[in-house]
């Protein structure tokens, strides 16, 4: 690893509010509607205040403040609208739940708004764009960019290289792995840890699941959160990181990713796996208890499953990219994007489709081959030959059905030692998955959260 040659000279996010703080006197547009104090508040990561000064005889009809949620995926936005009074001069102030089980748009997001101002003649007011990114209050921000790359992070500077390096490291490797190009900025938003963290995890607002610890979650399409280092917070970068490249890699229309590959190719984009993964591998292999691939399409919801479901993953897909080369991999991917499914994928490529891959991969660790019945269609999705209970089967029904095009946001988190390890096992626990986001938008649909039952 070469030491960056510019040391990425930490940005005041501060600076960035300024922009939007400034006392501007801005002229709406005609001269009967004057603003100023255009500002904009984040007390905490679950809601965004914007206030504004009006002077305008005979006062206002409405005042709108409408905003949009830039991504690479496209727009997403709304509006709000606050009281308004008949006095010449009010404050106006208009509050955006930004986490409030309705709504998530998480923090690190880049907000563009303007005010629509309609005064006691009808006349609409709009004033000037502005720009701002959504960073939680509670904190002193700072940024340091890279190449795409920018983190957000205030409580170790060591960390939050760490954090760039990793990413953009994740980056490099899965450009060059699935044969794609990071063509967007994309933004880490690091915290310390869970308990900083509170609000800023979708569908966290009250109650927490004390068996698992998030480690981080790709939020949206060219963001991800940091909660908790598990290992290092390195490592959660670069996993989430390769949650965003997959994305960039492969997907197509609609979601045709199965989670063994979309967590298999994150754990590869790690460092190292991890000791929780290899010995989740390790002990499935020696129990001849291993996971069949097409029981794999959706998220575990498991604690107790997570090293073998994450450690089975990187396992395939290590498997892949070892024995047949990174090409082959990069044409399955090419393959998936333009919408064709993974058994088609795989076929096209290897000669195998997911069921053969997996009797390719038993065969590598010393397992007997397994027989299957040829598929029929639909895809039986209850036959796997070893599948724990606890193990949702596919989405892909589901989602067939389902009009809007959602991608899955991956939530990557570690069971807590529960029976009988102490919280000092956390330090042997590797980034996994406990619980799995189901995806809308930015915007109106929000994304659910999978809990795990108790
Ligand atoms: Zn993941």
């Amino acid at each position: 690893m070469t030491q960056a040659r510019r040391w990425f000279a930490p940005v005041f996010v501060a600076a960035l509010f300024a922009l939007v703080t400034l006392p501007a006197s801005s002229p709406a547009s005609a001269a009967t509607v004057e603003t100023s104090g255009d500002a904009v508040s984040m007390p905490d990561a679950a809601s965004i205040t914007f206030a504004l000064r009006v002077q305008a005889a005979g006062g206002l009809r409405e005042a709108v403040l409408n905003y949009r949620v830039l991504g690479p995926a496209g727009n997403v936005g709304g509006s709000v609208r606050p009281e308004v009074h008949t006095t010449p001069t009010q404050e106006l102030r208009a509050t955006l739940a930004t986490n409030d089980g309705q709504r998530f748009i998480p923090v690190g997001s880049t907000f563009v708004y303007t005010w629509a101002l309609t005064d006691a003649d009808g006349e609409v007011h709009t004033t000037e764009e502005r720009t701002f990114v959504f960073l939680d209050g509670r904190y002193q921000w700072q940024a340091m960019t890279e190449d795409l790359v920018t983190v957000y992070w205030y409580h170790s500077d060591s960390s939050a290289r760490d954090v760039l390096l990793g990413s953009i490291a994740a980056v490099r490797l899965n450009e060059d792995l699935l044969r794609t190009t990071l063509t967007y900025p994309v933004a880490v938003v690091l915290y310390r840890n869970s308990g900083d963290a509170a609000g800023a995890q979708n569908g966290r607002g009250g109650t927490y699941d004390e068996e698992t610890i998030t480690g981080g979650a790709r939020v949206a399409t060219a963001l991800v959160h940091i909660y908790h280092p598990l290992g290092s917070y390195a490592e959660v970068a670069r996993h989430e990181i390769g949650h965003i490249m997959t994305k960039v890699a492969g997907v197509g229309a609609f979601p045709t990713m199965p989670s063994w590959l979309d967590e298999g190719v994150a754990v590869y984009s790690q460092a190292d796996p991890g000791a929780g993964y290899r010995s989740g591998v390790d002990q499935a292999i020696r129990a001849n208890d291993t996971f069949r691939l097409r029981s794999l399409q959706g998220p575990v919801n498991e604690s107790s499953l997570v090293n073998k479901f994450y450690g089975l993953s990187w396992a395939t897909v290590d498997f892949l990219i070892e024995t047949y080369g990174r090409e082959s991999f990069a044409d399955m991917f090419a393959l998936l994007k333009s919408g064709e499914s993974i058994d088609v994928a795989l076929t096209r490529t290897y000669g195998f489709d997911q069921d053969g891959l997996y009797n390719e991969w038993r065969e590598s660790v010393g397992l007997a081959r397994l027989e299957f019945a040829a598929l029929a269609t639909p895809i039986p999705q209850a036959e796997a030959t070893r599948a724990p209970l606890g193990i949702p089967t596919s989405s892909a029904g589901g989602a067939a059905s389902d009009g809007t095009a959602s991608t899955p946001a991956p939530v990557d988190g570690a069971p807590v030692a529960t029976a009988e390890g102490s919280s000092n096992t956390m330090t042997a626990v590797i980034i996994g998955v406990v619980t799995l986001l189901l995806a809308g938008g930015l915007g109106g649909v929000g994304l659910k959260m999978m809990r795990r039952k108790a």
